[in-house]
């Protein structure tokens, strides 16, 4: 059940989103106050941030930029004046939507809705996205930290399945023997370039049907290497 968090002074309004919202299934919590509405929305997870502008304490404004410095949930705000939502969006605060007072209660439902469908939609493509990569016969889980070729699996070293990763992520860009070695080995500081011409050997003696005609990961003489998609 998706959990919404209002942070409106004016209780009766307050209420009757809650209530509205409730009926559709939500869960509802309200704060009041500017400064108890921004510790609670910094440090609890909610699936959606609803905002009004003016409020003792922290105003909206500075609430939607801190939530948005810290996660990408929806933010809703709410005014009491036209004019203040030209200000929001000429602050570019990163507010999803705004709404003028007075409103309708299943207008407000009805975009929380909207903003919430979207964002999950964001979600769920982008853990698909991550999870695997599959380029021809090459299929790489990188949650498992698996790798398959042509449905065989393949047993690579950690530094080989994060090149290779690193690589079949960017595909068609070349990347110096350099940018490899920081990119990979960066935080250890042992080793050499080398390295990474040994490695990307062992790695196409594992993916590459024929060594000395890579399909995947091509060599640019001179410069590095690129991962041909
Ligand atoms: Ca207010």
């Amino acid at each position: 059940m998706s959990k919404v968090l209002i942070i409106e002074d004016e209780v009766a309004i307050a209420d009757l989103e809650k209530d509205y919202l409730e009926l559709s299934g939500f869960t509802v919590e309200i704060e009041n106050d500017g400064n108890r509405g921004l510790a609670r929305a910094l440090s609890e997870e909610f699936d959606m941030y609803i905002l009004d502008l003016m409020l003792p304490g922290v105003d909206g404004f500075e609430i939607c930029k801190r939530i948005r410095e810290a996660k990408n949930t929806p933010i809703l705000m709410v005014s009491a004046k036209k004019d203040d939502i030209d200000k929001i969006r000429g602050l570019g605060l990163g507010a999803d939507d705004y709404i003028t007072k007075p409103f309708s209660p299943s207008e407000l439902v009805a975009r929380v809705k909207a903003h919430l469908s979207r964002y999950e939609r964001l979600i769920n493509s982008n853990v698909q996205d991550n999870d695997i990569i599959e380029i021809r016969g090459l299929k790489i889980d990188k949650t498992a930290r698996r790798v398959w070729v042509n449905e065989e699996e393949k047993q690579f070293t950690t530094k080989e399945f994060d090149l290779l990763t690193f690589l079949a992520q960017n595909p068609n860009r070349v990347f110096t023997k350099e940018e490899l070695f920081s990119e990979i080995w960066a935080l250890e500081s042992v080793g050499d370039i080398a390295t990474v011409t040994v490695h990307i050997k062992k790695i196409r003696e594992k993916i590459e049907f024929n060594t000395a005609k890579p399909q995947y990961i091509e060599t640019i003489w001179g410069v590095g290497y690129r991962f041909k998609v």
